[in-house]
C-alpha cells in the first residue's frame, strides 16, 4: 500500500517551506492539491517536478475513492492545501479518514499554519485556545455560534476574510463585548506583517476607518467573567424572570 502525505505549505513566505516538506513532494508519485495552477507555482519555484491532481471542496466526494484505490494500489500521494496546513479550514480531513478507514498509513509533515502562528506573538493566553476557523457568513447563524462561545474562558481563533471583517468585529462587539481585548494579527510572514492590539471596539472603529487588505487572524481573550456570559443575561428582563419562574 501506499502513504499519504499531509503537507504544509507557507503562508505567504516561501522560506518556511521546510526541506522535509520539498523533499516529500519531490519523491511522491501524486500530489493531491487543492488548486494545482496555485501548487505548480510553488513546484516550479522549488523545482519539484511530481504531477498533480485537483482535491477542493467541490469535489471530494469523487476524488476520495479514486485517492484510496491508487493508495491502494502502491502510489504514495501528498495532500497539500493553497497554504498553511492540509485540514485546517482547508480540504483534507474526509481523505484522512477515509485512510484512516482503509488502513492506509497517514504522516503528518509539521509546517506553517497562520492560526497558531498569530496565536504566539499575540500576547493573550497561548493555552488554553479554541480554534474556530471561520465564522457563518449567515447573520444569525454567526450570531449563535458567538453566543455559544461567548462564555468561553479561553483564547478564541478565529479567520477572516479581509471584506468580512468589520461585520464580524461588529458581532464580536455586540456578542462577546466591545471592552474584550482582541489582536488582529494581519499579513502574516510577509513584507506588511502587522499586529494590531487593543479592545474589540478599538478595533472595529480601527477596521471601519481604513481600507482593509491583506489576510487576517483574530486572536479573542477569553471571558474573564464567564457566569455573566449566560445567554439568560441578554435576554429582556420580563424574559429573564419568566424563566425563573417557569
Ligand atoms: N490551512 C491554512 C492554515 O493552516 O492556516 C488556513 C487556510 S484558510 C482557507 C485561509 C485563512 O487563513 C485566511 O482567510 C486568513 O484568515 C488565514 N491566513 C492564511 N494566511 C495568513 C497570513 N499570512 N496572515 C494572516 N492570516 C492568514
Amino acid at each position: 500500500k501506499g502513504t499519504l502525505y499531509l503537507v504544509p505549505t507557507p503562508i505567504g513566505n516561501l522560506g518556511d517551506m521546510s526541506s522535509r516538506a520539498i523533499s516529500t513532494l519531490q519523491d511522491v508519485d501524486l500530489i493531491a492539491a487543492e488548486d494545482t495552477r496555485n501548487t505548480q507555482k510553488l513546484l516550479n519555484h522549488f523545482e519539484i517536478t511530481t504531477k498533480q491532481i485537483s482535491f477542493h471542496e467541490y469535489n471530494t466526494n469523487e476524488r476520495i475513492p479514486q485517492l484510496i484505490k491508487k493508495l491502494q494500489m502502491g502510489v504514495d500521494i501528498a495532500q497539500v492545501s493553497d497554504a498553511g496546513m492540509p485540514s485546517i479550514s482547508d480540504p483534507g480531513s474526509e481523505l484522512v479518514e477515509a485512510c484512516v478507514n482503509a488502513q492506509i498509513r497517514v504522516v503528518p509533515i509539521p509546517g506553517p499554519n497562520a492560526a497558531l502562528t498569530a496565536l504566539i506573538a499575540s500576547s493573550l493566553c497561548p493555552q488554553p485556545f479554541l480554534f474556530y476557523g471561520f465564522l457563518s457568513r449567515k447573520n444569525t447563524e454567526r450570531r449563535q455560534e458567538l453566543e455559544e462561545l461567548s462564555a468561553q474562558r479561553v483564547s478564541l481563533i478565529f479567520y477572516e476574510a479581509p471584506h468580512r471583517l468589520v461585520k464580524t468585529l461588529k458581532s464580536l462587539s455586540e456578542i462577546l463585548g466591545a471592552k474584550r481585548r482582541i489582536v488582529l494579527c494581519r499579513e502574516l510572514t510577509k513584507r506588511y506583517e502587522e499586529f494590531l492590539r487593543g479592545t474589540i471596539a478599538e478595533a472595529y472603529e480601527w477596521a471601519n476607518s481604513s481600507e482593509i487588505k491583506g489576510e487576517f487572524v483574530l486572536i479573542v481573550e477569553g471571558n474573564p467573567e464567564p457566569q455573566q456570559a449566560q445567554s439568560q443575561a441578554i435576554l429582556p428582563l420580563e424574559e429573564q424572570v419568566e424563566l425563573l419562574l417557569k
